[in-house]
């Protein structure tokens, strides 16, 4: 069924859509309340997750929002974006008991949207304490940072180079997922913490780099990752060939008609899970045939196994070990892809088919070959040190081999979840704490 625009009706409705009480209480009931629970273990903030239960069971809707919000400012979007099978529900004990497991991140959505999307104060601030911390970016790990440490009565700035913040989390996230206003809703809360941001302020570029260890007692860097550099294959400038990124962020903050892609055919380039997003979502705008290239076999894909299906089940066809060689054009707009069959060598190295090649006939083409990472920022930070695949060296506690200079996030783990920036934000803000009370 489509709507006017051609999109299918409710294409971009919750994934996991907010209980009702009823429905609340029978799930929190159901809750075997683990000691030492493998679901608070499998989670990287640590959330306490059958004492936030158990208080939804006894109608506590608040205690439960106090103890996510606690151990993790930003539970109400993790709620929608976790990929919970792979973490507290894949962890959960009701498996070994070959039943369903407990729906966390739903029963969190239960509890925090109140709080978070109501508006209402739930932490109080601590008396300034006289010291100022910036953070670089505003994603979620400088979030997570930002939030710990003003309720610890610091004075913190994000400075972040998109119109709006969130990182990833308000512009790359399938809309299916959580939406562009729920992002910034959110973020509208934290705000309330004492988090001021700075928006449309590139760091480097419009303000340099050294005024910040000038101006602050200390500096969180969570800049995150680059676009997704250019594949290095003919064509990739053609009107209608675009970083997959590009395609979600217009997508989310555009009005659906205008980014509809009703009656047209779309390759995406890549295995990992921006692909299957960008496949799951050209679909719900209405794409007739939504293609996902990939060089090796399925099994080799980065992406979940619950995304794959559902990017099966969005009518995505799967074009495997097959790899991009020309992006056809006429009149300057893409009119196809042309790929060729590979095969893995003796070394599980890949190499060409000879003679294999065919053309996709497709109107657009978005590459989510991986994200590159911000080597040219980094080098302006003398003696930084950085892997050999770009990413920062930090300690577990996102200290950098540069003084007053902490991390977190995608740009030191090269890409996992919500979830993980923010713990990494938050460890790090505790680091930076103790080390300035103990310079005092
Ligand atoms: C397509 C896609 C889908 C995803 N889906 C999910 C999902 O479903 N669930 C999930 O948990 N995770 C998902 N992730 C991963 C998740 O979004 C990231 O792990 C998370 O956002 C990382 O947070 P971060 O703060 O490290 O970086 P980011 O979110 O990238 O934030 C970094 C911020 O720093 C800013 N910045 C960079 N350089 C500067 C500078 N010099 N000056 C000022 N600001 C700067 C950027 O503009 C950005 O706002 C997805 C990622 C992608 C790409
Ligand atoms: S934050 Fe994510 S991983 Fe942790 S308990 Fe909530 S839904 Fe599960």
């Amino acid at each position: 069924m489509a709507d006017e625009a051609g999109l299918r009706i409710s294409p971009f409705a919750d994934y996991k859509p907010l209980m009702d009480r009823g429905a609340a209480l029978v799930e929190a009931n159901r809750c075997l309340n683990c000691y030492d629970a493998p679901c608070t273990r499998a989670c990287p903030t640590s959330i306490d997750v059958p004492s936030f239960i158990k208080k939804i069971a006894h109608d506590n809707l608040r205690g439960s929002a106090r103890v996510i919000l606690e151990a993790n400012i930003l539970g109400a979007s993790c709620a929608r974006v976790c990929p919970t099978e792979e973490l507290c529900e894949g962890a959960c004990v009701l498996h070994d008991l070959h039943e369903e497991p407990i729906q966390i991140g739903r029963l969190q959505r239960y509890a925090t949207d109140p709080v978070v999307l109501g508006q209402k104060p739930l932490f109080q601030s601590a008396p300034p304490n006289g010291r100022r911390v910036a953070c670089i970016g505003a994603g979620p790990a400088s979030l997570g940072c930002a939030a710990e440490l003003a309720q610890l009565g610091y004075e913190v700035v994000a400075f972040e180079k998109a119109s709006e913040p969130g990182g990833l989390n308000t512009y790359g996230i399938a809309d299916y997922k959580m939406d562009y206003a729920t992002a910034l809703a959110e973020i509208a809360w934290v705000k309330e913490l004492g988090v001021n941001v700075q928006c449309n302020t590139e760091v480097g570029k419009d303000i340099p780099l050294a005024s910040l260890f000038e101006d602050f007692d200390a500096v969180f860097m969570g800049v995150g990752l680059d676009g997704v550099s250019a594949i290095g294959i003919p064509g990739e400038d053609l009107e209608g060939s675009q970083d997959a990124l590009d395609f979600i962020a217009e997508l989310k903050t555009r009005p659906k008609e205008e980014v509809s892609l009703k009656g047209l055919s779309v390759a995406v380039i890549g295995g990992g899970n921006t692909a299957i997003d960008a496949v799951t979502q050209a679909s719900r705008l209405g794409a007739e045939r939504v293609y996902l290239v990939y060089r090796r076999t399925r099994e080799r894909m980065g992406a979940y196994a619950h995304e794959q299906e559902l990017a099966r089940r969005d009518g995505g066809i799967f074009v495997l070990e097959a790899a991009p060689a020309e992006i056809l054009g006429e009149y300057g707009r893409v009119i196809g892809l042309k790929c060729q069959k590979t095969r893995s060598d003796a070394q599980g190295g890949l190499e060409p088919v000879p003679g294999s090649d065919f053309v996709l006939e497709v109107d657009r083409v978005f590459r989510a070959t991986g994200q590159a990472k911000h080597r040219a920022f980094f080098e302006q930070l003398e003696g930084l040190e950085v892997d050999d695949r770009g990413r920062v060296i930090a300690d577990e506690d996102g200290r950098t081999s540069v003084e007053r200079l902490w991390t977190g996030g995608d740009c030191v783990s090269g890409g996992q979840e919500v979830v993980n920036a923010v713990a990494e934000g938050k460890r790090a803000a505790q680091s930076i704490h103790q080390t300035l009370e103990g310079a005092r």
